[in-house]
This record gives C-alpha cells, sequence and structure tokens, in this order.
C-alpha cells in the first residue's frame, strides 16, 4: 500500500522537476510510511529507490515494524540532519508546514548543494484521491456515527447539558469500536448554536430550540463527519423556515457532488438559495471540506476554491444559517464523489426530529 502511494508521489516529484521532496507533515508521513507514531519524516525522490524515514530513539522499534521500502533512520533533535543527508539537487519542502526555523535550518544543513523549492501539497493532492480501502474505513466510520445518533435519540437532550451530552456521545463512540472521536463534539443548544465550532457548556438544554450536534468517529485512522440539528419540542416559525431552507439547499448542493464539478460552483448552489431567501450573510462558512486521516484536508468546497471535484475524493455538505442571539441550524452529509453523482455515506435521516 504505501510503496505505491510512495511511487505516485515520485512521479508527482519528477513532474515538478524535483530532485526529492522533503515530508514533515505527519499525517502524510503516516499517509506514505505507515508510521503511526508522532515523530517522523520522510524524503521521497524522483526515483523510487531514493526513499529515506528518519524518526527518534523513541520510535525505532515501531518504525520497523511500520515501514516498508524506505531506508530507516534514527534521527536527533529536529530530525533535519538525518534527512538532508546525501540531498542535492532541487529539493522540494511542505511550505504550508515547515516552520521559518526549520527552513532557516535546512538552508544551513544543505548550503550550496540544494536548492530548496516551495512544493505546496503534493502528498495532500495524493490523499485527496482515496483507495477502495480507505474509502470502506470512512464508510465504516459514518456507519458508527450514524449509530450514534439513533443512540442520541433513544437517550434525548431536553433537561441534559450540553457537556453531559458529548461525554456520552464520545463514550458511545469508543465503546463501539472508535478509536477516538474525530474532533472536539460540538453540542450546541439555542444562541449557542449560532457559533459555527462552539464548545460545550455546562447549559442544560431546554424544550422548545434547535440543538446543532456535530460528531465523528475515527477508524483505522479515518475520520468521519456529520452534523444533524434537532428540535427540542414546538418550534417558533423562524427556527422551521430556516430549517427547511437548509435542508433544502443541502439536497441541491448535494446532488451537484459530482467528478467534474468545480468546487465553488457546488458551493454555490446552497449559497444561492440562501441568499436568495435573504440569509447570505448569515452563512459564513464554506460549503464543505474533503474528509479522510484528517477531518479537514483536501479538497475544498468554498467560494474561493479553485480545482474541480474528482472521483474518490471524500467531502462533507454542510451549510449552516446562524442567526446570532438567537439560533443556528447546520446539517451535515459525507459523500464519496462518484462519476455520474455522490455515494452519500450518512444515513441518519435529516427531516427534522423532535427529542
Ligand atoms: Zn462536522
Ligand atoms: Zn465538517
Amino acid at each position: 500500500m504505501s510503496a505505491a502511494r510512495a511511487q505516485r508521489l515520485s512521479e508527482l516529484v519528477a513532474v515538478r522537476e524535483l530532485d526529492a521532496l522533503l515530508v514533515t507533515q505527519i499525517t502524510s508521513v503516516r499517509y506514505l510510511t505507515g508510521f503511526t507514531g508522532t515523530n517522523g519524516l520522510c524524503i521521497v525522490g524522483s526515483e523510487g529507490e531514493a526513499r529515506r524515514f528518519v524518526t527518534d530513539f523513541r520510535y525505532l522499534e515501531q518504525a520497523e515494524a511500520q515501514v516498508q521500502g524506505y531506508e530507516r533512520a534514527q534521527g536527533k533533535q529536529d530530525l533535519l540532519g538525518e534527512a538532508t543527508e546525501g540531498l542535492a539537487g532541487r529539493v522540494g519542502f511542505e511550505d504550508q508546514h515547515v516552520s521559518v526555523r526549520q527552513l532557516a535550518r535546512l538552508e544551513e544543513l544543505l548550503g550550496d548543494r540544494a536548492e530548496l523549492v516551495s512544493a505546496g501539497g503534493l502528498v495532500e493532492e495524493l490523499r485527496a484521491v482515496k483507495e477502495p480501502e480507505e474509502l470502506e474505513a470512512i464508510r465504516q466510520a459514518a456507519t458508527l456515527a450514524d449509530s450514534i445518533y439513533d443512540y442520541l435519540v433513544e437517550r434525548g437532550l431536553t433537561g441534559r447539558t450540553e457537556r453531559e451530552v458529548v461525554i456520552d456521545l464520545e463514550h458511545q463512540m469508543r465503546e463501539r469500536g472508535a478509536e477516538d472521536p474525530s474532533f472536539p463534539s460540538i453540542v450546541a443548544c439555542g444562541a449557542h448554536g449560532a457559533l459555527p465550532h462552539a464548545s460545550p457548556r455546562d447549559e442544560v438544554i431546554p424544550a422548545g430550540t434547535l440543538v446543532v450536534v456535530d460528531m465523528g468517529c475515527r477508524v483505522d485512522g479515518y475520520c468521519s463527519d456529520c452534523t444533524r440539528t434537532f428540535a427540542t419540542g414546538p418550534l417558533d416559525g423562524q427556527m422551521q423556515e430556516v430549517y427547511d431552507l437548509v435542508l433544502e439547499a443541502q439536497e441541491a448542493a448535494l446532488v451537484a457532488v459530482t467528478a467534474g464539478a468545480q468546487e465553488p460552483a457546488v458551493d454555490a448552489v446552497a449559497r444561492d438559495l440562501i441568499s436568495a431567501a435573504g440569509y447570505g450573510e448569515q452563512f459564513g462558512h464554506g460549503l464543505g471540506h474533503g474528509v479522510g486521516l484528517e477531518v479537514h484536508e483536501a479538497p475544498r468546497l468554498a467560494p474561493s476554491a479553485e480545482g474541480s471535484l474528482e472521483a474518490a475524493n471524500v467531502v462533507t455538505v454542510e451549510p449552516g444559517v446562524y442567526v446570532p442571539g438567537s439560533f443556528g441550524v447546520r446539517i451535515e452529509d459525507l459523500a464519496v464523489v462518484g462519476e455520474n453523482g455522490p455515494e452519500v455515506l450518512t444515513g441518519f435521516t435529516k427531516s427534522l426530529v423532535t427529542l
């Protein structure tokens, strides 16, 4: 698996006219080498044989078991000394991830024998197109999240605090086989739901409001991500109206998730509907994001995005409307991009459920 990925990266490195790429972003290192520790980096050359993996003393044994197809080296301090040994020519680095300090050290280590070249997100490009095994792990993570929503329906929301609900949901995830939640879960009622990234509070969830629940599970390293907005009793007219609007926008945009679709155009499907209803200013984030080993990765569905979707991308579709001081609504599904439309991985109902 990791050998095929490294081979695809070697080809990209050659296309960019680089001699080697230094990969320091730890999730990309995992993707390329299989290494699941927290300190490691790798070099992938334009020629298949020039591959090196460096980690520190703590992870030598783990690396021996996990990392095949790379020359393995033990590094000291920042690992860069060992990483740069023998490197020459045009050496790409991940400019989104390398710190100013690391760059200065690389320049010092390489001196005149190499030219450092900003290489953007080459590995992220590879990671965005999922292999069948990766899709299977994400499907499992999504199915697990569905079961957590079923559990939540049984347990209810009214009268519990946001924090109690989060602890309960995350405990259930682990009980049912998730490694972890894929990000800190959100349970936000009433006006708190108008904050897209709300942290759970010790506030009791009252009757007659909306509650935004956003969570995901991690299975075999891969994430899922799903938001539902629940009612805790009869709603006022505006809450119901906004719920219906967000649902309409979400369903319309989901249909547009297909190979070849321009990323900003997919975003616009939802945004135009929400703007036409007068809530454009209250939809302040992008429509969605890629999901994989990280819960936010390429591609991006947003007005400022520049690419087009490819088959086997995995993306969220999550429009929201946030009425400050009052309430928020977000509805989020996870989908695999297909040649003729999406495979929707989220199974839990999008009809308004009252708990
Ligand atoms: Zn989410
Ligand atoms: Zn999301």
